[in-house]
């Protein structure tokens, strides 16, 4: 890992590209409910939940470069961003003031040089961060990049499908849609070069993870497909999760490449320690801080 000195923000460096992890918030959800089957005796040793029985929950983003290039500059997950009156600001323990944007000026960045955005699904707190509200209007964070989703995500959030009935939010979709700015992705499809998504259907039917390659190391970013560190046993899926074996397996096929070829793995909701890598342990994975 190097720092970069300028912004103190963890830096990856892959070879010819980098990463840097961006603070897109902090949101806190019910403990029972981001694991699942998993009884609370089992998950409270690693996570402690709050008077509420909520855990504290990072939104990790990222930003990844290419050496002495500006014509693709990515950022990879926006977080939950700003768009939330008070009510929902107690429920979630957000604070609307931090969020992707603001992460993104303390390390110096300006959102109009971004070229692309890749989301790994649309729910609010993975989505949020693609708008935001300006002089009274919703607009987009990023005018000049083109939004990268599943198609089959893209056509479930505009009705609404799942068990969630409000994770699907218009405010983050509309201004992209007025844009024509979305890149809807039918299956594994590249970004810009060294950027890819890979489908991982499971939290959600359309979700999909996002590879990035650089020259010398390859990293991933499963989404919510394996949402904290604690969330690496095969049994642990979330109850939001839709379709729970269908998550598993997708769990196992970048995990046992991730562990073959010593992949860094970007970890979306994990507060301690977001970038890890994963070994085979007992017939499945164990990860371990990068
Ligand atoms: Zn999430």
């Amino acid at each position: 890992m190097m720092t970069d000195n300028a912004a103190k923000l963890p830096k990856y460096d892959l070879g010819g590209c980098s990463i840097t992890l961006i603070d897109g918030g902090r949101l806190k959800l019910d403990g029972g409910a981001m694991f699942g089957i998993i009884p609370k005796p089992l998950w409270q040793q690693s996570t402690p939940a709050d008077e509420q029985n909520r855990i504290q929950l990072a939104c990790n983003c990222l930003l990844v470069e290419w050496e002495g290039e500006t014509d693709r500059r990515v950022i990879i997950e926006t977080g939950h961003g700003s768009k939330y009156d008070e009510k929902e600001q107690g429920f979630f323990e957000i604070d609307p003031s931090r969020w992707l944007l603001s992460g993104l000026r303390s390390a110096g960045v300006e959102p109009e040089t971004i070229t692309d955005v890749v989301v790994s699904h649309l729910h609010f707190d993975h989505a949020g961060g693609l708008t935001y509200e300006r002089d009274g209007r919703i607009v987009s964070t990023f005018p000049n990049a083109r939004v990268h989703v599943r198609r089959r995500e893209y056509d479930d959030a505009q009705v609404g499908f799942g068990t969630m009935k409000t994770t699907y939010r218009m405010e983050n979709l509309q201004p992209i849609d007025e844009a024509r700015a979305w890149c809807l992705h039918e299956g594994e499809e590249e970004c810009v070069p060294g950027v890819r998504s890979l489908p991982t259907p499971g939290h959600t039917r359309g979700h999909h993870s996002i590879i990035v390659t650089g020259s010398r190391r390859t990293a991933i970013f499963p989404g919510d497909s394996m949402p904290t560190a604690a969330h690496v046993g095969a049994p642990y899926n979330m109850a939001y999760d839709l379709f729970p074996l269908d998550n598993r397996e997708s769990k196992n096929k970048y995990l046992k490449r991730a562990a073959e070829e010593d992949w860094l793995i970007f970890i979306d909701h994990e507060v301690e320690t977001p970038v890890v890598t994963a070994e085979v342990k007992k017939g499945w994975y164990a990860l371990r801080p990068a």
